[in-house]
């Protein structure tokens, strides 16, 4: 068999302390996951008022932006986003997997941002439209290297931080994640068929603000991984 052009590399993270590199087969994202930033999004449903499932989106894997590389702002917005994340890797496959089974799928953990145009993402909102021109785009998710669930334990609680130029502009702990880890991944599993190499933002807290030109990203989960990353 042959191509009839070069198929692009396969999109992969690094793993700490290890000479291997963890393949990147779909990323998946959580919206509003932090209840402080659900109401920063003046967002008025939630699990709590109104039972709402939580809402997921996707991002292609190549929109990754490893190895400290700089991301560039990207085009046709004026309102670029910063949205620190644990992550999620997915290391075990599985369909409709319960929440008591969730912690057996997960390979490890990596800091992300969720880069996103947010001025794009709210006219889509207001239309009705699909997030993918405000969430999807090229070099929207930078990522730190990924540990294994043996290197970092569960990752149950610990600081989410994010600096940007040295300013604290995002802060809370991941034990305040509206759906727990197991959950997400029983209730995205209910809905997709998850597999080895799946990445899962799983939400970011209050505090989102805009990029310029030059800014540079500083973040962290305590216990985990830092993350820095300039946008160019
Ligand atoms: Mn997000």
């Amino acid at each position: 068999m042959s191509f009839v052009f070069e198929p692009e590399a396969i999109p992969s993270l690094a793993i700490y302390q290890s000479e291997q590199r963890f393949p990147v087969r779909r990323i998946y994202c959580v919206g509003r996951n932090y209840a402080e930033h659900a109401r920063e999004m003046e967002h008025t449903m939630g699990r709590e008022t109104r039972g709402e499932p939580p809402c997921f989106f996707t991002k292609p894997a190549n929109a990754i932006v490893t190895g400290g590389r700089p991301a560039h702002y990207p085009s046709r917005t004026k309102d670029l986003h910063h949205e620190i994340e644990l992550v999620v890797a997915i290391g075990k496959p599985g369909a409709n997997i319960p929440v008591a089974d969730a912690w057996n799928h997960v390979f490890g953990f990596a800091v992300g941002v969720d880069l996103t145009r947010r001025d794009l993402q709210s006219a889509a909102k207001k239309s009705g439209q699909p997030w993918d021109v405000g969430k999807a785009f090229d070099e929207s998710a930078p990522i730190s290297e990924l540990h294994t669930i043996e290197q970092s334990g569960r990752m149950e609680s610990g600081r989410i931080w994010l600096a940007v130029n040295g300013e604290m502009r995002q802060q809370a702990d991941i034990g305040d994640l509206t759906w727990s880890i197991p959950e997400v991944i029983a209730e995205l599993s209910s809905l997709f068929t998850l597999a080895a190499g799946d990445l899962i933002f799983t939400g970011t807290p209050a505090g989102v603000a805009a990029l310029q030109r030059g800014d540079v990203l500083h973040g962290g989960v305590a216990g985990l991984a830092e993350l820095r990353v300039e946008i160019v």
